[in-house]
């Protein structure tokens, strides 16, 4: 049976700006990008992992030396992939996203097909992603917000003391966009509720975990007493999550890195479809390498919020194109990723 050999490096990349959501502010992100080889074949996937979630560059770094030097497996045999590394780091999602991601990028490459080929899915069938304007001073966001024309999406992040004059601001200056808007668990419930009220004279789409990730029954409590949908992304982590969460939201949020890669993120959009619940795909921050990956996906899902290499300015990487918001996957073989200055993506 042949060996693939899975390699690692660190690659920093830079915020363009300051981006700061209601927990914190981040300026640099250091995804690790793993390098799955073959046969002379390589296969690329990044872990964007989140100290939220219990996951650092570090921990991703020590959970792929634990996968140590070679897995026995075929290409293109994802199941028994998965089966092997969630024996070994179950506990390392974004790590686990990383190599599942590199071996759909190597079979691909393997078979010539891109990888939403691999999956059944059709590529015209991407959703448009929104732009996300992170928290600052009003006039700050607004001119954040009229730079972002291109994109009909908005994702404003909320959770500030003043998030109606906020949102008032970038409203004067995109009156057509599609807002949606995420507090990342900054509010109680009763706060919830009483700020929704007041932002949705906004015309808002609907409103991203409001409140503590282990407040299930705060989640339902808000979403009875509240005129817009309710979205869980911190509540809801994995496929495991989504029968408990379900009957408390409209939707839920998946991404790689808290899922454990594209198994983990199909397993999650299925469970809650069927559920009766949409679906979004969002992101860390991540190069173009780990939104390409989620995008090859994006065809089964509602909505998208794809666009954390959109904020970094030194992307080493490219991958899924951005058209007026329309996500448009690569034809190429694999995920489709090329190194800015290279062929074929390289890890460095
Ligand atoms: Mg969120």
């Amino acid at each position: 049976m042949p060996s693939l050999r899975p390699t690692a490096i660190v690659h920093e990349v830079h915020l363009r700006e300051p981006f700061r959501i209601s927990r914190g502010t981040q300026t640099v992100a250091r995804p690790v990008i793993v390098e799955l080889r073959v046969d002379g074949l390589a296969g690329y996937g990044e872990a964007d992992p989140s100290s939220f979630y219990g996951e650092t560059t570090e921990s991703v770094l020590a959970a792929l030396h634990h996968l140590g030097p070679s897995i026995e497996c075929d290409i293109g045999d994802i199941q028994t992939l998965q089966e092997t590394i969630e024996r070994s780091i179950r506990l390392n999602p974004a790590a686990r996203s990383a190599v599942l991601c590199a071996a759909y990028d190597l079979a691909g490459k393997a078979l010539g097909v891109p990888v939403y080929r691999l999956v059944g899915l059709n590529p015209e069938r991407t959703p448009h992603t929104s732009f996300t304007i992170g928290i600052a001073e009003p006039d700050e966001m607004a001119r954040k917000a009229q730079a972002a024309a291109s994109y009909p999406i908005l994702k404003v992040k909320v959770g500030t003391d003043d998030d109606a004059r906020r949102l008032k601001a970038i409203r004067e200056v995109r009156p057509d966009a599609i807002i949606r808007v995420d507090a990342n668990a900054a509010w109680n419930p009763r706060e919830a509720i009483r700020n929704i009220e007041q932002l949705s004279q906004f015309d808002l789409q609907f409103v991203e975990q409001p409140v503590a990730a282990h407040d299930v029954d705060g989640l339902a409590w808000v979403r009875q007493h509240s005129s817009l949908p309710i979205f869980a992304d911190e509540s809801c982590v994995t496929a495991f999550d989504v029968p408990r969460i379900a009957p408390a939201v409209d939707g839920i949020v998946v991404k790689l890195a808290k899922c454990g890669g594209i198994p983990g993120a199909l397993d999650q959009i299925n469970a809650a479809h069927l559920f009766g619940k949409e679906v979004m795909l969002g992101c860390m921050i991540e190069t173009s390498l780990g939104i390409t990956a989620a995008a090859h996906i994006s065809p089964l899902v509602e909505y998208a919020d794809l666009d954390g290499h959109l904020l970094i300015r030194d992307d080493p990487f490219l991958g899924v194109g951005v058209e007026q918001g329309k996500l448009i996957l690569p034809r190429g073989a694999g995920l489709g990723v090329r190194g800015v200055h290279s062929e074929t993506a390289q890890g460095a």
